[in-house]
């Protein structure tokens, strides 16, 4: 299997070449040459399997550079019931018969990105060691991103961490979870400015090329070829547990910021997965579901970024987005590279034509919805006085538009991507209650914390992993 942009280079790369990259080096995304399709024997075989078995299937569809033996290990060192939880790993919660939440949200954060994160942290390890390279992972966080990446790589060799957060303002579950991190490979930064300041910080670090290939310099953002395929593996094991034989077909609701998760049920449904309906489910900022619905794509400024009760979705345009217009366009890289790059540069948006637009829903089941903060409140009671379970406000907002568009006869499967725990605020809000968290973290924001607040400077961030490197 090989790996192409999106943007029509077509230089040829394997899964271990993209492995540690971001973007290509011509501004595009990485996606594999062709889907690999499976059957209905695969697809039979592969019901029985245990999580890590599955993962170990489909990620050797897509990885011919590590050894079979390599990546069974890899699998299996990764997705385990002390961390995650279950012996399912992503087990489903049904709620009424046709409908249940699928839970993603087990791993040590509390919310989805562990479940490809921590894959991403034994990738990284074996293939650094097989390389005799190490590597220092830079990164800008207002949250969930950066404490997943933290749980990660914590203790793995060869590799650093330097995640800078905006001082102050994070929950104080947020800040407790990564600050708690005792690991001498994990470094908290907190910058006296806002996420933006952080993220111009890290810009500006990988900018300086030299400083950035002496020093080895990298990220885990959320374009990560290898992040988006760990995602695949969950839709596969969740049709498994929704359906009885090979041949049904189920929709998946997923809540939705920079496209990463849904495009993983994509690929998943491009793969031969029979999936009915892939719903986008969008909070105020709805740059996706306006897509959906008019064929414009019409990214925000800062400044028209709303702050919402699901912040993981406060997104102003849509990172992995592009990989899934390259399917639409028929992977006309050319055609993605002016549309992304000249129109969204000078109009500051583009459309797509009609007849483009009607293969959405038909050729790629896609249709998409979005959701309020007095939905999510309204949903998380309907979901606790209905069914008496307690869920997240991202996953409220999966439910609100799961409940709109669901057709009888297909399961509807809503994605959970985070617990109650982490967003206490609105679920108070909502419920009167304070919502349940594992036990493991009762004493969370109690423990001594490892942190270096620093001004909003590059040259001292710099200085900072100099020092430490
Ligand atoms: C990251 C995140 C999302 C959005 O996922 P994308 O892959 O960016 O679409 C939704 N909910 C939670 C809790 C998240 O952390």
């Amino acid at each position: 299997m090989k790996y192409l942009s999106t943007r029509g280079d077509q230089a040829e790369r394997h899964f271990c070449d993209i492995l540690l990259e971001g973007l290509a080096p011509d501004g595009g995304l990485y996606l594999p040459t062709s889907y690999p399709q499976i059957d209905a024997a695969m697809l039979a075989r592969w019901r029985g399997l245990s999580y890590a078995d599955l993962a170990f299937e489909i990620l050797s569809l897509y990885i011919d550079d590590i050894p079979a033996a390599d990546l069974k290990a890899i699998a299996h060192r990764t997705y385990t019931e002390a961390v995650f939880g279950t012996p399912q790993i992503t087990p489903l919660k049904p709620l009424e018969p046709g409908l249940a939440l699928v839970a993603l949200s087990n791993g040590p954060t509390l919310a989805f990105k562990d479940m490809a994160m921590q894959l991403l942290g034994q990738l990284f390890e074996y293939e650094l060691q097989r390389r005799g390279e190490t590597l220092n992972i830079l990164g800008a966080t207002s949250g969930d991103t950066g404490s997943a990446a933290e749980y990660a790589m914590r203790g793995k060799a060869g590799i650093q961490v330097f995640m800078l957060s905006p001082h102050g303002r994070m929950s104080p579950f947020q800040q407790a979870q990564m600050f708690s991190l005792q690991d001498p490979n994990i470094h908290n930064i907190a910058v006296q400015g806002v996420f933006d300041d952080c993220q111009d910080i890290v810009k500006a670090v990988s900018n300086d090329l030299a400083f950035k290939r002496g020093h080895r310099i990298g990220t885990v953002n959320s374009i990560n070829w290898a992040r988006l395929l760990a995602q695949v593996v969950y839709y596969f094991a969740a049709y498994f547990q929704a359906t009885k034989t090979d041949g049904e077909r189920v929709s998946f609701t997923v809540p939705s910021g920079n496209f990463g998760n849904v495009c993983a049920g994509h690929v998943a449904r491009m793969m031969g997965l029979p999936i009915q309906r892939l719903v986008v489910a969008t909070n105020e900022n709805d740059v996706l579901d306006e897509f959906f619905r008019t064929g414009v794509y019409r990214p925000r400024g800062a400044a028209h970024t709303l702050e919402t009760s699901s912040p993981s979705m406060d997104i102003s345009k849509a990172s992995n987005f592009e990989r899934f217009v390259f399917d639409l366009l028929d992977r006309d890289g050319d055609r993605v590279k002016r549309l992304f790059g000249e129109e969204l540069a000078s109009n500051g948006f583009f459309e797509i034509t009609a007849e483009e637009r009607a293969r959405i829903g038909e050729r790629y089941g896609f249709v998409s919805g979005r959701s309020t903060h007095e939905d999510r409140v309204a949903t998380i009671r309907l979901c606790h006085q209905q069914y008496g379970v307690v869920i997240d406000t991202h996953t409220a907002d999966g439910l609100k538009v799961a409940l709109a568009k669901r057709e009888p006869g297909v399961p509807m499967l809503v994605l959970e991507t985070a617990l109650p725990a982490k967003f206490a605020v609105t679920i108070e809000e909502a419920l009167g209650i304070v919502p349940p968290r594992p036990a493991a973290l009762d004493d969370l924001e109690s423990r001594p914390k490892r942190v270096s607040v620093m001004p909003v400077s590059v040259d001292q961030v710099k200085q900072f992993i100099v020092d430490h490197v």
